[in-house]
């Protein structure tokens, strides 16, 4: 055990670490104790700049003092109530809150716990809005190539990251997938959106109606930018053919914002962003500032009224969680929007974004980079895998930048950045300075 790791307890057999190769973390872990701002600290007192917003979900920096006082306020006022006939107000101020930020008519919000939960939840409504509209045979579920929408089953199957697939089975049924958008050879490089290939990425859909049949097809779920898979910005055109195509077959078009949502492109959301409407969007992460989990599913008025005219006054969604609307979670989630409002947080990341990028790029030509894309205040860079080796270098270059004290995500070899949007631009230089000199040192 080397001298940066120092855990708080001797036992590290017992939790299970969710996505982590446990054995080789358990020789030689990292720890973090406590979070303020950009800087996570080690239990040494060694501060660690955070480059990735925690997992892509800590948009206004860490432990706020507002969402942290709401969040005690709150557990000493009202803890817990249910949401299955029993209100509570701040679950009602959320919904609203949510619904005037959320684009056009997405006007109603369903709670989840997460950002899996609301894409199961979200593909759960697509199918019951098809049912109650009388076209109960529209039930494929379309997703992508590279896609990560969560580890529900509803989310893997539409998901295309082979290995969170491959150990489990046969997934849903009646599930297809468009291509990745992802083109190297074309768009290597790109500065923000890469200028080849949507419309024809996008007209892979009409290929996937002409094989299945419209009728047959529920809806189609996109990451507005794909963040998971490494950073997969769309190119020009591709969000708007897949909204005209889905329009000429009626249906519905599902943005998983998990993600993008929240400021990371410096619009409340990617699809005000792109100018797109899509009939749901799927949150979490950033809504509360991971303060406290939760999610949501935004629905568009049509959706929603629907599946109420249909019930004949019973319940008209047979769909809920015990934590679906959990006032620790309400309240953080109001001090998080009065955060990025007061502080003006989306227009922040929007100003930077262009700082961000040329920082970014400044990467181009340092050994083993293969590819740099970037959005808003995410960008992924692309190392070439060592031969045989596939995700070592990503690996290495993660324990090595946190040891030279900066916190970065990788997706396999591809470096991942999403800094909080109050991130200041010398932090984006340290993060850029220190990325190079770790991937100068790799082999
Ligand atoms: N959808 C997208 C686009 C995501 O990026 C994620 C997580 O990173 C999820 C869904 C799943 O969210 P959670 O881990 O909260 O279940």
């Amino acid at each position: 055990m080397t001298a940066h790791t120092k855990p708080p307890t001797n036992d590290l057999e017992a939790f299970w670490m969710p996505f982590t190769p446990n054995a080789r973390f358990k020789a030689d872990p990292r720890f973090v104790e406590r979070a303020e701002g950009m800087y996570y600290y080690t239990p040494e007192g060694r501060p660690v700049l955070d480059a990735t917003s925690g997992l892509w979900c800590v948009n206004a920096g860490h432990c706020r003092p507002r969402i942290v006082e709401a969040i005690q306020r709150q557990a000493a006022h009202l803890g817990y109530a249910t949401s299955f006939n029993l209100g509570h107000p701040k679950a009602f101020e959320l919904a609203s809150r949510l619904a005037n930020l959320l684009p056009g008519d997405i006007d109603h919000v369903f709670f989840t716990n997460s950002g899996s939960e609301s894409v199961d939840t979200a593909l759960k409504i697509a199918l019951a809005y098809q049912r109650a509209r009388g076209k109960g045979s529209k039930t494929r579920l379309i997703g992508r190539e590279r896609g990560y929408h969560g580890v529900g089953f509803g989310g893997i199957s539409v998901g295309g990251m082979v290995n969170n697939r491959k150990q489990f089975g046969t997934l849903l049924a009646g599930v297809d997938h468009l291509p990745h958008t992802h083109d190297p050879d074309r768009n290597a490089f790109s500065r923000g959106r890469p200028q080849h290939g949507g419309e024809a990425f996008a007209d892979a859909l009409e290929r996937i109606v002409a094989l299945h049949d419209a009728s047959t097809i529920a809806a189609v779920i996109v990451e507005p930018v794909a963040g998971s898979a490494g950073v997969l910005v769309p190119p020009t055109g591709y969000l708007e053919r897949l909204r005209a195509i889905c329009d000429r077959h009626d249906i519905l078009l599902i943005f998983d914002e998990v993600i993008t949502g929240f400021g990371r492109l410096g619009a409340p959301f990617a699809a005000e962003y792109f100018g797109v409407q899509p009939d749901l969007i799927t949150m979490a992460k950033g809504l509360t500032n991971a303060a406290v989990p939760m999610g949501a599913v935004g629905v568009r008025g049509g959706v929603y009224e629907t599946l109420m005219d249909g019930s004949e006054g019973g319940i008209e969604l047979f769909h809920g969680y015990t934590y679906s609307g959990h006032p620790l979670a309400c309240a953080a989630g109001l001090a998080t929007l009065d955060t990025y409002r007061d502080e003006g947080l989306f227009a922040r990341a929007a100003s930077l974004a262009r700082a961000f990028e040329t920082a970014v790029h400044s990467l181009a030509g340092a050994p083993h980079v293969v590819d740099i894309r970037n959005l808003g205040l995410m960008a992924g860079i692309e190392l070439a895998s060592r031969p045989g080796e596939p995700g070592a270098r990503g690996r290495e270059a993660y324990h090595h930048a946190f040891d030279r004290g900066v916190l970065i995500r990788v997706s396999g070899d591809t470096l991942a950045f999403s800094p909080s949007l109050i991130v200041e631009p010398s932090q984006i230089d340290q993060i850029v300075a220190v990325t190079r000199e770790v991937i100068e040192g790799l082999e």
